[in-house]
């Protein structure tokens, strides 16, 4: 079974990630590893971020005892109307330099779309995953997972994190944050880079 350690401090990407992988992995989580280092997340794209937090987390635990790979997750919110944004700054949207409350980004999303119709609130979630092998961390492999869906006009919904409450996945009327755990980690941008991480795996 690969052991897999998730080189993040969210808590809500780790069960989400150990959820939907299942029993087929060993996942294990940073936690365990309280010196690693906070990575700076300065990429231009998703996927720079990933292969940044895989790549430094794998090379910090050097010959420390080892899970087989690290894995990162990066992840965001780009909306149509936006051109994109708030994209790789999705943590940070409402903040300076540090990631800013859910409540709050979710706060400035609303402002930012106040007069933009239903018609146009198009958007989607858009994750990368990076695996790196230990011993190998010249070598990272890459997936990607996307969910569209539209933004909603208030927030709704107790479930998840993040944008969650105000994100309506195509094909349903509610928000991730009402449709709760099972539906999200169905079809979320999350579960299907998981499934090709899977798929690789298999
Ligand atoms: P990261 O940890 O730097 O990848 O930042 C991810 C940010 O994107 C989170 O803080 C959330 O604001 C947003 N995000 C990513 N995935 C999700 C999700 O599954 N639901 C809601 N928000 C998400």
């Amino acid at each position: 079974m690969p052991s897999l350690l998730i080189a993040s401090h969210n808590t809500h990407k780790m069960a989400e990630i150990a959820t939907i992988l299942g029993e087929d992995f060993d996942v294990q989580s940073l936690a365990k590893f309280p010196a690693a280092p906070e990575v700076v997340e300065d990429g231009d794209t998703f996927a720079d971020n990933a292969i940044i937090k895989a790549t430094e987390i794998a090379a910090w635990l050097g010959g420390q005892a080892l899970p087989d790979f690290v894995l990162a997750d990066d992840s965001g919110l780009e909306v149509d109307a936006l051109d994109g944004a708030p994209g790789v700054h999705s943590a940070r949207y409402a903040g300076g330099d540090g990631n800013a409350p859910d409540d709050a980004n979710n706060a400035k999303l609303l402002r930012e779309l106040a007069d933009v119709p239903d018609d146009n609130r198009g958007a989607q979630f858009h994750c990368v995953l990076a695996l790196v092998a230990l011993g190998q961390a010249a070598e990272v492999r890459t997936f990607e997972g996307i969910c569209r869906g539209r933004i909603a006009q208030a927030q709704a919904g107790q479930g998840g994190f993040g944008y969650d409450p105000l994100f309506v996945p195509d094909g349903h009327e509610l928000s991730f944050a009402e449709l709760g755990r099972g539906v999200k980690n169905a079809i979320s941008h999350r579960a299907r880079a998981l499934a090709k991480l899977a798929e690789y795996f298999r």
